[in-house]
């Protein structure tokens, strides 16, 4: 838990927020300013700041962050439609929350 991290305090449910889904490592919630009809966010409960920051002994938390994406899009129905899964590194990859997320877009005509 970091002070003053958005997705920590959403993680540990001190902003509620709804849970798409949450298992032991990940929690999964709909962006709050969706870039795409389906717009949802993967959320691994610990704290690490982007794929930049990643250990090995973060290899299973990253499988499960993938492979959650891919049972999202099954889910909610974008599989064969198809669908983007994104991170965002860094200020100049984008990225303005520092607890790593993937996203998960799709549901496009
Ligand atoms: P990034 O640019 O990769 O850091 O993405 C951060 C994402 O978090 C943005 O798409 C925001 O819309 C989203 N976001 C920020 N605050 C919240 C929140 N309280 N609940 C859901 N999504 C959020
Ligand atoms: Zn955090």
């Amino acid at each position: 838990m970091e002070k003053d991290c958005i997705f920590c305090k959403i993680v540990n449910g001190e902003t509620p927020t709804k849970f798409l889904f949450e298992n032991d490592t990940l929690v999964v919630f709909k962006d709050i300013n969706p870039e795409a009809p389906t717009h949802l966010l993967i959320v691994p409960r610990k704290h690490i700041r982007c794929i930049n920051n990643l250990t090995e002994e973060d290899r299973e938390i990253v499988s499960e962050i993938v492979m959650t994406g891919r049972d999202m899009a099954k889910k909610e129905g974008i599989s064969e439609s198809g669908f983007k899964l994104l991170f965002n590194v860094e200020k100049g990859g984008g990225q303005v929350i520092f607890h790593l997320h993937l996203h998960l877009l799709g549901g496009w005509e």
